[in-house]
């Protein structure tokens, strides 16, 4: 099994610099290689493509030209290509658009390289080593104890703040203990998640964090659009020695970071939550039975509300589907159709009801619904059919 570990990073000063560099040196490979690519086909859109293969060859070349790229790992520089040749690959089979050239004021900074088969990664408590940067400082590093580690990422976030991603190769974990137990479960915007059992999971909330990251988010548009004219009306009066650029607005770069920073905050709790919810499902039920949230409102999100929700649905159903996976359990996806609608109890159909009523009788049995706990038996009863 290949698990992701995400740590801080604390890079001395020299090491800032250094990666500072780094970053570059990445962003310089893959322009050149998409420049190249460019101005080889614009002289003869006939030409054979320059697969990843070629562009290592390139690569060679190019280290001779600018002797600086000596200074990246050199596995990194390969990873550059890869994701490039990748890209282009998804070009040609029509699935993603044209590759674009890197900026140098882009927000998020990253590179990615391969540990040597050899590698000894954690060399003392909070201290790794990395190619080329050597000893570095980070957060805890307990959680690294066994496996092999496959590749490394070290980012810059807009908040300033230094991660590094590794990849580990480690053994499957032991499955979670079997209960016997099967759940249906119904995704709602007033409750996150409604089981058939009658557990009530309620949406996920940060009032604090929401607000904050919506009142930076204003700010920081105002002050963008501030910024944008008054160095359009600078540049326009041509009696200056200088042109000014919008990224010399400080202000505006201020709203910028501490956006990030509450926004950051608020996916991290929306994680650490679902986190919490989708262990505690997989830990309790052996079978689980979803509603496939793509047919059901991942197309139509018009609503604030609802756009909010499908963001924790999404992240909710593909936890869930790792989770299971990972630890020995069944994760089935029915249809949502009429879900709804229908008495669990005696199949009746009864017709579409809005959204406000939440409690109702069968015309048929007489047996009294909660809307979603019923919803979330007939999602069970579904799935359990389904899989015979
Ligand atoms: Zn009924």
């Amino acid at each position: 099994m290949l698990k992701g570990v995400k740590l801080r990073l604390y890079p001395t000063q020299t090491q800032a610099k250094q990666l500072w560099q780094l970053f570059g040196n990445g962003r310089f490979v893959w322009n050149q290689m998409l420049a190249m690519a460019k101005s080889r086909y614009q002289n003869n859109p006939s030409s054979q493509f320059v697969n990843e293969y070629g562009m290592n060859n390139l690569l060679k070349q190019l280290k001779k030209e600018y002797p600086f790229l000596k200074a990246s790992d050199a596995t990194s520089l390969q990873i550059v290509n890869h994701n490039l040749a990748q890209s282009f690959s998804r070009l040609f089979k029509h699935q993603g658009g044209q590759p674009r050239f890197k900026s140098r004021r882009s927000t998020k900074k990253s590179y990615t390289g391969r540990f040597s088969a050899s590698a000894k990664v954690v060399i003392a408590k909070r201290r790794v080593k990395l190619p080329k940067l050597g000893s570095i400082k980070t957060s805890k590093t307990g959680a690294l104890a066994v496996g092999k580690f496959k590749r490394y990422t070290i980012s810059l976030d807009p908040t300033g703040k230094y991660y590094l991603s590794l990849q580990i190769e480690c053994p499957d974990p032991e499955p979670f203990t079997k209960t016997n137990l099967v759940v249906g479960i119904d995704m709602g915007v007033a409750d996150l998640a409604i089981t058939s059992d009658g557990d009530k999971y309620d949406k996920f909330q940060a009032l604090w964090e929401t607000y904050q990251a919506t009142a930076w988010q204003r700010k920081y548009n105002r002050r963008k659009y501030k910024a944008t004219i008054n160095v359009r009306q600078w540049n326009h009066n041509k009696a200056h020695l200088t042109d000014m650029v919008i990224n010399d607005y400080q202000n505006w770069q201020r709203a910028r970071k501490t956006k990030a920073r509450y926004q950051q905050k608020l996916a991290n709790k929306r994680k650490d939550y679902l986190h919490k919810i989708t262990t505690d499902l997989v830990k309790k039920y052996d079978v689980i039975v979803i509603e496939d949230l793509k047919t059901k409102n991942l197309m139509h999100n018009h609503h604030l509300a609802k756009s909010i929700a499908n963001a924790s649905w999404s992240q909710f159903r593909y936890t869930l589907e790792y989770k299971c996976q990972r630890y020995g359990k069944q994760l089935i996806t029915v249809k949502p159709n009429y879900t709804s609608q229908q008495c669990s109890h005696c199949g009746f159909q009864s017709g579409r009801k809005p959204l406000e009523i939440r409690e109702w009788t069968c015309p048929r049995c007489g047996t009294q619904h909660d809307r979603d706990v019923n919803a979330a038996v007939n999602i069970l009863n579904k799935g359990l059919k389904n899989a015979g």
